[in-house]
């Protein structure tokens, strides 16, 4: 099975995306933590990445489409969920030709929504496991011990960009150019908008319910 998760910064497509790609036993390709592994080892990707990411303002698409294409080739056998990738019509018109020139296709195309208000308190909480990208919050889902995973034991941070100046510029870059795949997507086969407010295992079960359809 194929998926793709978006919406808004901070509205769970991370939290829930490990979750659900764990449930379905599929890969889940989070386009943010792909360019955050290459910041780190300093690939030639990574390095032209870094200071866009920094800012909190997209990485050039031909960096990003050549990065996922090559993560859906190794994963196209088990399955993949897309998070944080298309971020712009531009990019979901490439992942399109990608898919068909592969003889791929996406099965549920899931939009999650939520009030800004409950992203912004959800950016400025959040925590990260730095090994396993497993996410906590500081109040909503903090970890058993602090600072630490409680999946695999590895270091929790606060990501740079979660820092309140730069989620300001992260959310005017969503209204500005991931919103409108909404368009882009709603009316084709597989698509489904789900209110992502409540409750971690409420927003878990019904991507669930979506995916089981
Ligand atoms: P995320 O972890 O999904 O919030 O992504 C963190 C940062 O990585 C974003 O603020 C962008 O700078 C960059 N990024 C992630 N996905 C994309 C994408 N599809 N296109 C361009 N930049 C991206």
């Amino acid at each position: 099975m194929n998926l793709l998760l978006f919406g808004p910064p901070g509205v769970g497509k991370g939290t829930q995306g490990v979750r659900l790609a764990e449930e379905l036993n599929i890969a889940h390709l989070a386009m943010g933590d792909i360019l955050r592994t290459a910041v780190r080892e300093g690939t030639e990707s990574g390095n032209k990445a870094k200071g866009y990411m920094d800012a909190g303002k997209l990485v050039p698409d031909d960096v990003v489409v050549s990065m996922i294409e090559e993560r859906i080739l190794q994963d196209r056998e088990s399955g993949f969920l897309l998070d944080g990738f298309p971020r712009n019509v531009a990019q979901a018109e490439a992942l399109q030709l990608m898919l068909q020139r592969h003889g791929l296709h996406l099965d549920h195309i899931v939009f999650m929504d939520a009030p800004e208000e409950e992203l912004l308190k959800r950016l400025s909480g959040r925590i990260i496991c730095r090994a396993c990208g497993f996410g906590f919050h500081r109040h909503y889902s903090p970890p058993q011990k602090e600072g630490v995973c409680d999946r695999c034991g590895g270091e929790l941070y606060q990501r740079e960009d979660d820092r309140e100046d730069v989620i300001a510029d992260r959310l005017h870059v969503y209204h500005e150019q991931t919103r409108p795949l909404l368009s882009f997507y709603e009316q084709q086969e597989g698509f489904a908008r789900i209110d992502a407010s409540g409750a971690m295992d409420e927003v878990l079960e019904k991507l669930k319910r979506v995916v089981n359809d």
